[in-house]
C-alpha cells in the first residue's frame, strides 16, 4: 500500500508537475525596462511629410502604446531619463543611464534593457555603455531616422525589434547592441553613415552581429573586444569625465587648435587625422608639445574605414602618441575620457586601444 502511494507521488511529480512548471517557465515573457532619452524616435512634426520636426517630443509611454504587439513580446516598463535630441546628449545623461542600468540589471526581475536614443550620437553612448555596464544581460539602443509622425515612420518597428532582442537570451554576452533597420550592430563597430537615410548605420570593418525581422533574430557574430563584465572601467563613483577634445586634420591645417586645446585644460586630444591618422608637420610638432605638457594624444582618422596603425608614417614611440586602432575619433574620445580617470603610461593606453 505504502509502495503504491510512493509510485503515485513519483508519477505526479514526473508526469504532471515538472512539465507544467517547464511550460510556465518557457512561456514566461521577459521583463524589459526601456530607458528613454529622446531623439527622432520620440520626435514629432506638424505633418507626416515635412522634413522639419522636433526631437524628443513624445514620451516613452506614448511610444510603446503606438507599437502593436510589443506587449506580447515582453513585460515592459518605461522610464524617462531625458528627452533630448542626441546632439544635446551629455556625459551627465550618459552617466545617469549607465548608473541606472547597473542598478536594474543585477535584479532578478529585469532581463534586458532598451534605450531609446537619437541617432546622431548613438554610437558614442552605445560604446560608452559597452565599457561601463557591469552585466552580460542584453542592453540594446534603438532610434529612428524619421519622426513618430512621419509617413512610414521607422521607429515603431525598430522599437519592436529592440524589445525582442533585449528579451532574447542569445543576445547575452555580446556587449551593448544597436538595433536599426533590421540590423543588430556591436557598439564597438557601428557608425552613422548617412544624414537622412533610414539605412544609416553600418559596421564597415566587422559586419553585423545579426539581423532581426519582425522580432525574429538571427545572431552570427560575437564582438571580440573587451566589454561590460570584462571591462575594467567603472563609473559608480564618477560624476565628471576629464576633458578630451577632437581636432579635425585637413590640408595646410593650423596648429593653433592643438595648442589652444592643451592650454585650455584638455587632458586628452584625439586627432581626426588624414589617412592613417596623419597630420602636417606643424601639427605634429604642436601635438608633441601637448604630450610634453602631459596631454595624451591619440591619432585616429577622418577616413570612415580602416585601422590607424602604430609607427606607420609617424614614430609614435618617439613622439609619445597613441594609435586608435579601429576606433573612429568620436569613440576614441569616449575611451580616452574613461582611460584618463586614472594616470597611466602611454604604453598601457595603447594596449587598451587595441583590446577595447
Ligand atoms: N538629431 C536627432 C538626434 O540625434 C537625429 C535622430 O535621432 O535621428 O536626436
Amino acid at each position: 500500500m505504502k509502495r503504491s502511494y510512493r509510485h503515485w507521488a513519483l508519477f505526479l511529480i514526473v508526469v504532471i508537475i515538472v512539465p507544467c512548471q517547464q511550460a510556465v517557465t518557457q512561456g514566461k515573457k521577459p521583463n524589459i525596462v526601456i530607458l528613454a532619452t529622446g531623439g527622432t524616435i520620440a520626435g514629432a512634426a506638424a505633418t507626416g511629410t515635412q522634413s522639419a520636426y522636433t526631437s524628443g517630443a513624445v514620451t516613452i509611454d506614448a511610444m510603446v502604446n503606438a507599437v502593436p504587439g510589443i506587449k506580447d513580446l515582453a513585460n515592459i516598463k518605461g522610464e524617462q531619463i531625458a528627452n533630448v535630441g542626441s546632439q544635446d546628449m551629455s556625459f551627465d545623461i550618459m552617466l545617469k543611464v549607465a548608473k541606472r542600468i547597473n542598478e536594474l540589471l543585477p535584479t532578478n526581475d529585469v532581463d534586458g534593457i532598451v534605450i531609446t536614443h537619437g541617432t546622431d550620437t548613438m554610437e558614442e553612448t552605445a560604446y560608452f555603455l559597452n565599457l561601463v555596464v557591469k552585466s552580460d544581460k542584453p542592453v540594446v539602443l534603438v532610434g529612428s531616422m524619421r519622426p513618430s509622425t512621419a509617413v512610414s515612420a521607422d521607429g515603431p518597428l525598430n522599437l519592436y525589434n529592440a524589445v525582442a532582442v533585449a528579451g532574447d537570451p542569445r543576445a547575452k554576452g555580446r556587449g551593448v547592441l544597436v538595433i536599426m533597420n533590421d540590423h543588430i550592430h556591436a557598439a564597438h563597430s557601428l557608425t552613422k553613415t548617412s544624414t537622412t537615410d533610414v539605412q544609416t548605420f553600418l559596421s564597415p570593418l566587422r559586419g553585423l552581429v545579426g539581423v532581426v525581422s519582425y522580432g525574429k533574430s538571427d545572431f552570427y557574430n560575437t564582438p571580440p573586444w573587451k566589454h561590460t563584465t570584462a571591462s575594467e572601467f567603472d563609473v559608480a563613483q564618477v560624476t565628471k569625465l576629464p576633458r578630451v577634445d577632437i581636432i579635425f586634420a585637413d590640408v595646410d591645417m593650423s596648429p593653433d587648435l592643438i595648442d589652444a586645446s592643451a592650454a585650455n585644460g584638455a587632458k586628452g586630444i584625439v586627432i581626426a587625422g588624414v589617412g592613417n591618422g596623419n597630420m602636417n608637420k606643424v601639427s605634429v610638432d604642436a601635438a608633441a608639445r601637448a604630450v610634453k605638457k602631459g596631454v595624451v594624444v591619440v591619432r585616429s582618422s577622418r577616413v570612415p574605414t580602416g585601422l590607424v596603425g602604430r609607427n606607420v608614417e609617424l614614430n609614435d614611440d618617439e613622439l609619445g602618441f597613441v594609435a586608435s586602432d579601429e576606433l573612429n575619433p568620436q569613440k576614441s574620445r569616449i575611451l580616452l575620457s574613461l582611460v584618463l580617470l586614472k594616470p597611466r603610461p602611454a604604453s598601457e593606453i595603447q594596449q587598451i586601444f587595441t583590446t577595447y
